[in-house]
């Protein structure tokens, strides 16, 4: 039964795996550093807006990585730009994750095969959690890559995948 499926009654006490708690209490406060680097970045501010109203899911956008633990990159990253895109990740305290916003970002977009000084994707940079496709892509799908985002935290664990190994290391090692 997940955490939210569970009815508190009169003095009721609330009994859920600590990662459920961790997680919705992630997934429902995402601050994403805007970082509008090219068009992308218009259909962003549309999102915010009143009419599609971003907060309503707990995303609030910040002006600082050092606030933020969602980097939304909107745009085309140049060259120029890449090693700034890199430095403003690091700034942001873990856990963090990343949502590519339009085919630029993704791929290269108009610029994948003739464009000198775009990156073929931002990737290449920064590890990607979620991928909004479109050039650009309307308010509505980036709300979904939001809410993609959201199931990806809903399902981690406090547990790392190298804790995972060492126990299911010491098991084979018992039974063995
Ligand atoms: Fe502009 Fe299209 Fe690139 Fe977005 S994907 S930054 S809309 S050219």
């Amino acid at each position: 039964m997940g955490l939210l499926d569970q009815k508190l009654g009169n003095g009721g006490v609330l009994i859920a795996p600590i990662d459920d708690l961790i997680n919705w209490a992630r997934l429902s406060s995402l601050w994403p550093m805007g970082f509008g680097i090219a068009c992308c970045a218009i259909e962003f501010m549309g999102a915010v807006s009143s009419a599609y109203d971003l907060d309503r899911f707990g995303i609030i956008p910040r002006p600082s990585p050092r606030q933020s633990d969602v980097m939304l990159v909107a745009g085309t990253v140049t060259f120029k730009m890449a090693d700034r895109v890199r430095r403003l990740y690091e700034q942001m305290a873990e856990p963090r994750y990343v949502i590519s916003m339009g085919s630029c970002s993704n791929c290269g977009g108009p610029y994948w095969q003739h464009g000198y000084h775009v990156v073929k994707g931002v990737d290449r940079i920064v590890p990607v959690d979620v991928y909004v496709p479109g050039c650009p892509p309307r308010p509505e799908a980036l709300i979904g890559g939001f809410i993609k985002l959201q199931e990806k935290i809903r399902r981690e664990s406090l547990q790392t995948p190298q804790a995972a190994l060492d126990l299911l290391a010491k098991k084979e090692k018992e039974v063995s």
